[in-house]
């Protein structure tokens, strides 16, 4: 969870401190066995169907912390009994309103063809699995490579229902992490940056289309990016958006030129 959405939730649900602290010594257990995306989140075991979540956890992590992370969840049980109580009902909504227009067959014909372009790649057919889950008032944030490289969680359940076009570019976004990036833009990225971390540039580009690069702005009708946007990775967002709209403008893929710009973009701001 984003730290808005935690600080929400453990002042709405009065989660005294020394819950608080259980809720720690489990996120201590987590990142102990917690590795890149891929290889284990402790908390796979309980998104799936399995019938016994606690023993697959146990092969995992062995008797000791498994034991540890039963206790924990016990306690922390009641909090998360009203959490579900109170949003529950409003991710069972998000999760009708995004499929509408994840799966809408117009937006991604405008979209699809664009990223193809862009990416270098294209698919027949795909699927970006989504976990929706609870967020602060007004606010939403995505992360792929959630449980595996083609799973996104999304807080979303406090969003007002019409910002719904915000979540679906968020969504948009963290597929083309799952389903893009691998092709050209990695290969690319790692021949001119070699060792350094390929994240930054991967933002760069996605974050020039969706959520409110231009195909954010011209498919699902979000505006123009504030000085907010990007600012992290890039000065001008504008300027990085330009750059990407040139690749696609000349039908050329973002390949290791469009890299070398980026990345003095990125140079050049500090
Ligand atoms: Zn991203």
């Amino acid at each position: 969870m984003r730290q808005a959405a935690n600080d929400f939730w453990v002042k709405k649900l009065n989660i005294p401190d020394g819950v608080l602290g259980e809720a720690e010594r489990l996120a201590e257990i987590h990142e102990r066995h917690s590795g890149d995306p891929g290889t284990y989140y402790l908390g796979t075991p309980f998104y799936g169907e399995a019938e016994d979540p606690f023993s697959d956890l146990t092969a995992k992590v062995g008797d000791g912390e498994a034991e540890k992370v039963r206790r924990i969840f016990g306690i922390l049980a009641p909090y998360f009994d009203r959490l579900w109580e109170e949003d529950g009902p409003l991710l069972e909504e998000w999760k009708e309103r995004l499929s509408a227009i994840m799966n809408d067959r117009a937006t991604q014909d405008r979209i699809c063809p664009v990223l193809a372009t862009a990416y270098g790649t294209d698919f027949e057919s795909a699927t970006v699995r989504v976990e929706l889950t609870v967020s602060a008032p007004d606010t939403c944030g995505g992360r792929a490579n959630f449980l595996d490289a083609s799973t996104v969680r999304l807080e979303v359940s406090r969003l007002p229902a019409e910002k719904v076009r915000w979540p679906a570019s968020v969504l948009w976004h963290e597929t083309i992490h799952c389903l893009y990036d691998g092709a050209l833009l990695k290969p690319a990225i790692r021949a001119v940056v070699g060792e350094d971390d390929p994240m930054m540039i991967h933002e760069v580009a996605a974050n020039s289309f969706l959520p409110r690069g231009y195909l954010g702005q011209e498919v699902l009708g979000m505006s123009a990016p504030g000085p907010r946007y990007m600012s992290q990775l890039v000065g001008r967002a504008e300027e990085a958006i330009a750059l990407a709209r040139f690749y696609f403008d000349r039908g050329e893929a973002l390949g290791e030129a469009f890299v070398r710009e980026v990345k003095g973009l990125i140079e050049s701001q500090d």
